[in-house]
């Protein structure tokens, strides 16, 4: 049985720009808040440096307008850079025109960084959903090749739970796209998330490895795993907010980085582009179109 390559990818931001603290930060407060986004991006480089593996980094715009030193390091390491929008707003609070201008200006402060051109974006929150589906097209015309935004799951600000498991192409009027959904391991008639972010941290360490295991083995496919630099960061400062949201947000950072070194030694990993190739190339291809949900 061969071994699968996985995509370990990293949505570049800091602690107050995540969603569930929309209401609690003003953007216009964030130039004054203690960014930290560097150094806990500079400590994820040189734990996949140790651990000899190669990563995609989605990139926030306001970050990388901020830090274009780290965006050139990001590179200079051999790492793909990807978008993952100018200002972390959710794609279905913007008209289309505002979304363009927003991926338009994270895509060009990335390639004006290093001359490269970017392929991939990642929505804030995963929030391309049947409300904002059209973010596709404007994604394709702008030149994206592919993108991670949807995730088939049921959840309270994102998902499109009939959507496919696996990477897929995606046909629309204005082109292709290769769409990556967030890993799923399949219980019944749901999908359960198991590959980043809170699922990573917050529940124990062996599901994640379950999960991936299970992808890799029984289906032979690859998973798409997702972290941000500040669930590294246990001292980062606390804000205000909700019991849900400082559970989600808070919990375990102080195990993430161990558990991220022990899951590089688990599996193989590697930037988001190379798992693409070999999906859609390899000799497990699916190069053929994938049967698309009621919603295209
Ligand atoms: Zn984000």
């Amino acid at each position: 049985m061969t071994r699968v390559l996985n995509a370990m990818t990293i949505d570049v931001e800091d602690y107050f720009h995540v969603s569930a603290f929309d209401g609690v930060v003003p953007r216009s407060e964030w130039p004054a808040l203690e960014c930290r986004v560097e150094r806990n991006t500079d400590r994820l480089l040189s734990i996949f440096e140790t651990a000899g593996i190669k990563a995609t980094f989605f990139v926030l715009g306001w970050v990388a307008e901020r830090y274009p030193a780290l965006v050139k390091r990001i590179a200079a390491a051999g790492h793909e850079l990807a978008s993952h929008g100018y200002a972390h707003r959710l794609v279905y609070d913007l008209t289309p025109a505002m979304f363009r201008g927003d991926v338009r200006r994270s895509k060009d402060l990335l390639e004006e960084a290093t001359g490269a051109a970017v392929q991939g974006y990642r929505a804030p929150s995963y929030s391309i959903t049947p409300r904002s589906l059209w973010a596709l097209d404007i994604l394709i015309e702008e030149g994206f090749t592919y993108d991670a935004s949807i995730f088939p799951i049921h959840h309270d600000r994102y998902g499109i739970p009939v959507s496919a498991r696996h990477p897929y192409r995606l046909h629309r009027a204005s082109g292709e796209l290769i769409e990556v959904p967030g890993s799923t391991v399949q219980w019944g008639p749901m999908n359960m998330p198991i590959a980043g972010g809170g699922y990573f941290r917050i529940f124990p360490m062996a599901w994640t490895s379950w999960g991936i295991r299970r992808i890799n083995r029984e289906e032979q496919r690859a998973a798409i795993f997702y972290l941000h630099p500040w669930e590294i960061d246990p001292d980062q400062p606390r804000l205000p907010c909700g019991v849900l949201t400082r559970f989600r947000h808070y919990r375990n950072l102080h195990v993430t980085e161990a558990r991220l070194r022990r899951l590089l030694s688990e599996f193989d990993f590697g930037p988001m582009q190379a798992v693409l190739r070999r999906t859609f190339s390899g000799p497990v291809s699916t190069a053929q179109p994938a049967p698309l949900p009621y919603l295209w």
